[in-house]
């Protein structure tokens, strides 16, 4: 062979091999990429979808910065993520009220904005750590609807270029708006499942499963647990006097009194028909008394306002009951229908004594 074909030999070799790592290369990020898409699509509920699209992102693409903004008008996501207990467990993603800024900002095109960091731009955008040199913010749509978006920050200056390819940056960022919706049609079910229809309080399914949570708790902090019993007095003649949907009325007006004087942490449930329980966390029996007794006052003294000519005077009668570390023993199920029962005893109790009163039992 003569010289110049062995060098052209060599030199097509070197490019091949060029060519192949830049195959392999592209390969393994198309195939994290897809690991991510697949996360994000199969994410479990709304915290883990969220886990996945800010942290994940982060480690997977090798990013400094990752921040969501989601459009959230009614606090609707933010009542979710309250309601998981996690309030303020991301710190990357914020809430905005109206879309109309973020909209202007995407333009009619809707496409990822790729370039420099500009402050006056993207300051918002960033709202955390120290600012990054390039940056990439993703529409995040659904129906070409505007839920939010998906802000990619680097270090490095060239990371992001205006006018660069954008497939694959659009493509992630409709598997996170995608990733959103289920995440939060998911919730949405649980949370149905577990709200009482009438009051917007929780029902009984829900109340079961917090108490047995809430006693492994007393279990493993030792700090008491308080339950109470709510019973409106006399309710049959409410309905029997100005009828089922005055009733009605009644049981949601009763519900927002009594939620009124818990704090975020408690549990409220609608029990039965006109039976309320609250699980008072981390609660003594001193104050599981006072706060029993703030909440039939607060129903007492005010007449309800039904419209029309109901003024309406309604009582409730309320039982105690408390649930201490060294009355947990091993079987918390156990512990957990005495906790109930006992409080049920010192409702019939209080119907005993009279109604409109507080009792516990001994
Ligand atoms: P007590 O003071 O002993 O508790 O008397 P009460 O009349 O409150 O108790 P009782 O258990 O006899 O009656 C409860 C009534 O609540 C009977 C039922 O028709 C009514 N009820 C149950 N669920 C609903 C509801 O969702 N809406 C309305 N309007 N009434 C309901
Ligand atoms: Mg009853
Ligand atoms: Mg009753």
């Amino acid at each position: 062979m003569s010289k110049e074909l062995l060098d052209e030999n060599k030199d097509l070799r070197r490019r091949l091999t060029a060519v192949m790592a830049n195959a392999r290369h592209n390969e393994e990020r198309l195939r994290r990429f897809h690991e991510q898409e697949l996360r994000l699509l199969s994410a479990s509920g709304l915290i883990d979808l969220l886990r996945h699209a800010l942290v994940g992102h982060r480690q997977v693409f090798g990013l400094e910065t990752v921040t969501m903004t989601l459009i959230d008008p009614e606090y609707e996501m933010q009542r979710l993520l309250a309601d998981l207990g996690c309030s303020d467990g991301f710190p990357e993603l914020r809430f905005i009220d109206s879309g109309t800024e973020l909209a202007a900002f995407f333009g009619a095109a809707q496409l990822p904005k790729l370039g420099g960091y500009r402050a006056e731009q993207h300051g918002a955008l960033f709202h955390l750590g120290p600012p990054p040199a390039s940056v990439a913010v993703l529409p995040l749509l659904r129906q070409r609807h505007l839920i939010g978006s998906l802000n990619l920050g680097s270090i490095e200056e060239g990371r992001f270029i205006p006018g660069s390819a954008t497939d694959f940056l659009e493509r992630l960022g409709a598997v996170v708006a995608i990733g959103v919706e289920n995440a939060m049609n998911h919730e949405r079910l649980k949370h149905i499942g577990l709200t009482d229809a009438l009051t917007g309080v929780h029902n009984r399914r829900y109340f079961d499963r917090r108490l047995i949570e809430e006693v492994e708790r007393v279990q493993r902090t030792g700090q008491p647990l308080s339950c109470l019993f709510l019973d409106v007095d006399h309710f049959k003649k409410v309905n029997d006097t100005y009828g089922h949907q005055v009733g009605d009325r009644v049981l949601q007006e009763v519900a927002a009194r009594i939620k009124a004087q818990l704090r975020l942490s408690d549990a409220l449930g609608r029990y039965g028909g006109e039976e309320f329980a609250a699980l008072l966390v981390q609660t003594d029996a001193e104050q599981a008394l006072d706060i029993a007794e703030r909440i039939r006052a607060g129903i007492a003294a005010e007449p309800f306002r039904l419209g029309g000519d109901h003024n309406l005077v309604v009582t409730m009668s309320v039982g105690m009951s408390i649930l201490g570390a060294a009355d947990c023993g091993a079987d918390l199920q156990a512990a957990a229908e005495r906790l109930v029962a006992q409080a049920d005893e010192a409702v019939y109790k209080a119907k005993q004594g009279g109604r409109n009163r507080v009792e516990r039992t001994e």
